[in-house]
């Protein structure tokens, strides 16, 4: 079976998205998910939760340096937090193209955050930009048992 973090370079390569409070708010939940799998991705991981600033802080400590941190953690802990696993080949760098650039006016036509977003401080989405961060985040959010390692006989791939 998928180790918790996934296998990359494989089809079973995992990235960890995020629908942050402002996403949930708007209703985008349905929309987001949506995007991931009509591209094919398959979902492995999903809970809605209200984290704790805590929590937020652990998720994006690697810019506690920055101005913009106290802020970006008070916002992501002060509504529901929609946290999956994606699973799919080259997911983590895919993923990141599906979702656009930070600046959701610096992004491209098509992406989730040009389509659906204006401001890089409410830009809806959160995905892992490196398979290392993708294994660091998922097991921060993830149990070993809440991911469903289910068998895909969708034909998106070549070889199955
Ligand atoms: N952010 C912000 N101001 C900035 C840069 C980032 O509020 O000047 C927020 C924004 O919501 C972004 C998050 O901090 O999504 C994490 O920043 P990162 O550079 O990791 O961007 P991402 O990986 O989300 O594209
Ligand atoms: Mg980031």
């Amino acid at each position: 079976s998928v180790p918790l973090v996934g296998i990359p370079g494989t089809n079973q390569e995992r990235s960890f998205i995020a629908i942050k409070p402002d996403g949930t708010q708007r209703r985008l939940v349905g929309e987001i998910i949506a995007r991931f799998e009509k591209k094919g991705f398959k979902l492995v991981g999903i809970k809605i939760l209200v984290p704790t600033p805590e929590h937020a802080a652990k998720h994006y400590e690697d810019l506690n340096k920055k101005p913009f941190f106290n802020g970006l953690v008070k916002f992501f802990s002060s509504g529901a937090v929609v946290a999956m696993v994606f699973e799919g080949k080259d997911v983590v760098r895919t993923g990141r193209v599906l979702i656009g650039a930070t600046d959701p006016s610096q992004s491209a036509p098509g992406t989730i955050r040009f389509d659906l977003c204006i401001e890089t401080g409410r830009n809806i989405i959160h995905g892992s930009d490196s398979n290392e961060s993708a294994a660091h985040e998922i097991a921060l959010w993830f149990k070993e048992d809440e991911i469903a390692n289910w068998v895909s006989t969708n034909p998106v791939y070549e070889k199955m």
